[in-house]
């Protein structure tokens, strides 16, 4: 089957590598002409640009950044939509508003073909080992096509609704842990501003009531032995953030949490710390404790 793959980063990358290896032809773009090499040597086809994409896949996966650019590459100059055919799926596994994604779905749809909202969750170590959430938006009969991809990059993979709302989910779940991240970064903070061994503290925690997926998917591996190479970056948290704030206005739902949070990972931008992981917030709360949450100097 050829399938085609959009925007191969942190997370398309290792996603694209399993479909590779499952056997698909598989048609792969980015920008980066290093993560487009890399497919390529492990068997992909490189395309120059969506619409070529579109031109042979009957299946296209994205994943991208933000709304502006999965917009740009479904219905700019060379988009998907200038040459989708009728009977095409697109999966697209990027974090968007979840109306913006609904609006797409309208557009493929004019085309005759249809769009699943696929958000994922499990982070790097996740795409990596086809161990996602995806959380999906749109038509059942879409999902039982796409279950041929969405079984070799997910464990669970829940319908959630209509077109809209896999993005909702996600939406809603990173609010969580973009609040989750800070707290954790806080509590380690003052634990080791308390003389408690990092170790320790996270071993405690892990086995009780403040455990987390942000305590225990990032002391270990990134703020303990201070490596901060994304993983999930702080830009995208933040605008994971934004899509949250922005919904509960819309909707006049208060979110002091969510709003605290995202003004957590403001300053970590203006420190410039937007390409690293989320984790690298614990440097605000270390830098104002004058104190060090590490296992390693
Ligand atoms: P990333 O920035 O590492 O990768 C995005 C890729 O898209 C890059 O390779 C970039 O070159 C490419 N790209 C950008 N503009 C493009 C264009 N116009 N045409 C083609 N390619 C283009 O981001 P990521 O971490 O892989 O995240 C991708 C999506 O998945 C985001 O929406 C993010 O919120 C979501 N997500 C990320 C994680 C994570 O842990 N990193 C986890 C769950 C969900």
């Amino acid at each position: 089957m050829k399938v085609g793959f959009i925007g191969l980063g942190a997370m398309g990358r290792p996603m694209a590598k399993r479909l590779q290896n499952a056997g698909f032809d598989l048609f792969v773009h980015d920008l980066m002409p290093e993560a487009v090499g890399e497919m390529v040597s492990l068997g992909s086809v490189a395309k120059d640009n969506p619409a070529q994409i579109a031109c042979e896949a009957e299946i296209i996966c994205s994943s991208l950044p933000n709304s502006a650019i999965l917009m740009e590459v479904a219905t700019g100059k060379n988009g998907i939509l200038s040459t989708m055919r009728p009977g095409t799926l697109l999966i697209d596994f990027s974090s968007v508003e979840p109306h913006l994604s609904r609006r797409l779905a309208e557009a493929v749809e004019a085309k005759g073909a249809s769009m699943l909202d696929a958000p994922v969750s499990g982070g790097t170590a996740g795409a990596a080992n086809g161990a996602l959430t995806i959380m999906v938006g749109g038509r059942a009969e879409d999902l039982d096509k796409a279950m041929i991809i969405l079984k070799q990059l997910g464990k669970k993979i829940i319908h959630v609704g209509d077109n809209g709302q896999g993005q909702a989910m996600k939406l809603v779940n990173n609010l969580l842990l973009g609040i989750n991240m800070a707290a954790a970064a806080e509590a380690l903070t003052l634990g080791r501003k308390l003389g408690l061994n990092p170790k320790i503290m996270l071993d405690t925690i892990a086995q009780s009531s403040g455990a987390s997926y942000a305590l225990t998917a990032k002391a270990e591996k990134f703020i303990f032995p201070g490596k901060f190479a994304p993983g999930f970056a702080v830009d995208l948290q933040y605008k994971d953030l934004e899509l949250a704030v922005n919904a509960a206005k819309n909707l006049t739902v208060p979110l002091p949490m969510g709003n605290q949070a995202q003004q957590i990972f403001e300053v970590a931008r203006a420190k410039d710390l937007g390409r690293e992981d989320i984790s690298s917030v614990v440097k605000l709360y270390e830098e104002a404790a004058k104190t060090k949450v590490r296992t390693q100097s």
